[in-house]
């Protein structure tokens, strides 16, 4: 599993990063589903190999155009690629509505099904190889966590036990992997004596704008990777006040540190966050704060940045693409 982050910047785009936007690899099956699409998303997948062929599902966490500014032209742009595949868009009440009226004034005829699923209540829903849950949220308007969790998780061959014992690399090697029992040199191999027990499911948590981290306190049992907003620091969130509904960098690293999450990721920063550490306020500053608090891995998001869960729950930068 894999994420690669579109758009990093709250509210407004800066010059290195966009309004929300976050794409899940599933990179067995090529799969891919989007959270949230702010303006400009499309053109961040054009410098990425994600295709809206390979796109399975969009989910958008709430109705703020910095959410979801992007969809029109993502879904005009995946017709005109020739998409006819429905795609499944899970979202709060308003985005169908919002949509339809913009589908239907601009006369835009896609030539693919829409399935809209609510957000509301959406529990243990199937989703390629995840099971996603949505969670309440606290903002200025309804928002949701989603929350997925690996379906299947697949067996791992115990390569080092069949070197061991003198069975060489070949074909029998995948048969095993599949569960058939075989036959090397005479003897019989039993496949269940070679196949190490699925690891333990992956579970990813995306929140969407919340200044409430502990809505997700039960969302992040057994979760590895929390990807939460950190739009401000302290300092910043108190000067500003409580009504704007976001949350500043302690304020999550705290949550995060309580509830045992190994890799924490922080994005939708405040554009007044410079990425020039010379300068004030900058990212940093955000950083330092965070990691005063959590003593997990912490990244802060930049666009185009992915990093890939492992099977092991390692979760590791990779070279985008
Ligand atoms: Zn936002």
């Amino acid at each position: 599993v894999e994420l690669l982050f579109l758009g990093t910047s709250s509210g407004t785009p800066t010059a290195s990063r966009n309004v929300s936007g976050l794409a899940l690899i599933d990179t067995q099956s090529r799969a891919w589903f989007l959270i949230d699409c702010g303006e400009g998303t499309q053109h961040r997948l054009l410098k990425t190999r994600l295709s809206t062929h390979h796109l399975a599902a969009i989910f958008i966490t709430h109705v703020h155009g910095d959410h979801c500014y992007g969809l029109p032209g993502l879904l005009a742009s995946a017709g005109m690629n020739g998409r006819t595949a429905p795609l499944t868009l899970v979202a709060p009440r308003g985005i169908s509505d919002w949509l339809a009226a913009t589908l239907q004034f601009t006369q835009l005829h896609l030539p693919f099904a829409i399935n809209y699923v609510a957000a509301e209540g959406l529990t243990n829903f199937a989703c390629g190889a995840f099971e996603v849950d949505a969670v309440a949220l606290s903002h200025r308007v309804p928002s949701f966590a989603y929350a997925f969790t690996e379906i299947a998780t697949a067996t791992v061959l115990d390569t080092e036990k069949l070197l061991a014992q003198g069975i060489a690399k070949g074909p029998l090697w995948g048969q095993i992997k599949r569960g058939y029992d075989g036959v090397y040199k005479g003897t019989l191999v039993r496949a269940a004596d070679f196949l190490l027990p699925p690891g333990p499911a992956r579970k990813i948590v995306v929140g969407g704008d919340n200044d409430t981290p502990n809505l997700l306190a039960q969302a992040c049992q057994q979760c590895q990777v929390l990807v939460h907003e950190a739009t401000y620091t302290r300092s910043v969130a108190e000067k500003i006040g409580k009504h704007l509904g976001h949350s500043y960098a302690a304020q999550v690293a705290e949550f995060a540190e309580a509830a045992g999450v190994a890799h924490l990721v922080l994005t939708h920063f405040s554009p007044r966050y410079q990425n020039n550490p010379q300068l004030r306020p900058s990212i940093q500053d955000i950083y330092a704060e965070a990691a005063a608090f959590f003593s997990g891995h912490l990244v802060l998001a930049e666009d185009f940045m992915q990093y890939r869960l492992t099977q092991k729950g390692d979760f590791i930068r990779v070279i985008a693409g």
